[in-house]
């Protein structure tokens, strides 16, 4: 077993009935907490972001409120590249593009800087969980009105049991672990 998957079984922890009757949300705060996990799962992520010689294929990454944040900057800096954050509504002080999507129950809106990444920028994606997949595919679209371009998506954890691939489209994913 890879110390990533070792990790991911070992210390994400799964809550029944979080945050609603019938969900099984993933707790990653013990892998957090961890020293060697979280650096393993950062150095895998962030392949996502190299081409196949080991060199930095992206000019940004971008990681989605909240734990997008934790995980998407240690990515950055290994990378190389700087961090753009995508915030929940009325969360960013200056103009922002603003995307809304359907979860599964009720909607969740997205906002990013208009300036916060210059055109023709190829940018990395990361979240800690793709499930339904909205989240992934309404940052695309926050990425795509700034003038960037989505190289690809990465998460720790696929609920490959939704249809999240399928509403990321062509968007190329690397999930660490699927449950
Ligand atoms: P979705 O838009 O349905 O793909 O949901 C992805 C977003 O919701 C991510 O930002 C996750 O942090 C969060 N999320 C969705 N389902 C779960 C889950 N079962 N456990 C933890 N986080 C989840």
């Amino acid at each position: 077993m890879s110390d990533v998957t070792e990790a991911l079984s070992r210390l994400v922890r799964d809550v029944p009935d979080y945050p609603e009757p019938g969900i099984v949300y993933k707790d990653i705060t013990p892998l957090l907490a961890d020293h060697g996990a979280l650096t393993a799962v950062v150095h895998a992520l962030a392949a996502a972001g190299r081409d196949d010689d080991g060199r930095t294929a992206v000019d940004l990454v971008l990681g989605m409120e909240s734990r997008g944040f934790i995980l998407g900057a240690p990515v950055a800096l290994e990378l190389g590249v700087g961090f753009v954050p995508v915030r929940k509504e009325g969360k960013l002080p200056r103009e922002t593009h603003t995307e809304s999507y359907s979860l599964e129950y009720g909607e969740a809106t997205l906002e990013i800087h208009t300036d916060a990444i210059a055109p023709g920028s190829r940018v990395l994606l990361v979240d800690d969980v793709l499930a339904t997949g909205g989240t992934m595919a309404a940052t695309r679209r926050l990425v795509e009105s700034c003038g960037g371009v989505a190289h690809g998506a990465a998460v720790l954890l696929e609920l490959s049991f939704l249809p999240g691939r399928e509403a990321i489209g062509d968007l190329p994913l690397l999930a660490l672990g699927q449950v």
